[in-house]
């Protein structure tokens, strides 16, 4: 079976940091640094989207940038994903590099940390309609008819 390696970024794309930012008082600067990513809601339909794609047979990572300043978050990060996508857990790239990530698409919502140069094909979330649906019937286009008769037939 052909599978797909995808990678998905956390913030703005899995985890709805925006909002969370949003309900901090204004004076905070950098609500990067004081937040708790861990209770960070999904995104709407990330979650069924991410079940989706698994479903297709891909090989699907977490490919995310914790704050350097703010150490806590790396691990508030990781009870994120063992609380909403467990079948991930172990499954957590942890860079400021995501161009030196190896596989066939990148989903993430900036082109801060690499993402342009992300050797397989980046999907801008957020931008040209990439919102989930749209991602997962890309991701589904790409998907071998083989793979998606072998979920139907399970
Ligand atoms: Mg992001």
């Amino acid at each position: 079976m052909e599978k797909l390696r995808i990678y998905i970024d956390m913030d703005g794309v899995l985890a709805n940091f925006q909002k969370a930012a949003a309900e901090l008082p204004k004076y905070i600067d950098h609500p990067d640094l004081v937040l708790d990513f861990s209770t960070f809601e999904p995104m709407p339909g990330a979650i069924e989207a991410v079940h989706k794609i698994l479903d297709m047979g891909h090989e699907v990572f977490i490919a995310t940038t914790p704050p350097w300043n703010h150490p806590d978050s790396w691990g508030q990060k990781r009870n994120w994903i063992a609380k909403h996508l467990p079948e991930l857990s172990r499954k957590m790239f942890l860079t400021h590099r995501k161009d030196l990530l190896i596989g066939d698409i990148l989903i993430d919502d900036t082109n801060t940390r690499g993402q342009s140069d992300f050797k397989g094909t980046w999907i801008h979330f957020g931008q040209n309609g990439f919102d989930w649906p749209t991602t997962v019937n890309t991701i589904e286009l790409l998907t071998p008819v083989e793979n998606l008769l072998n979920n139907l037939n399970k």
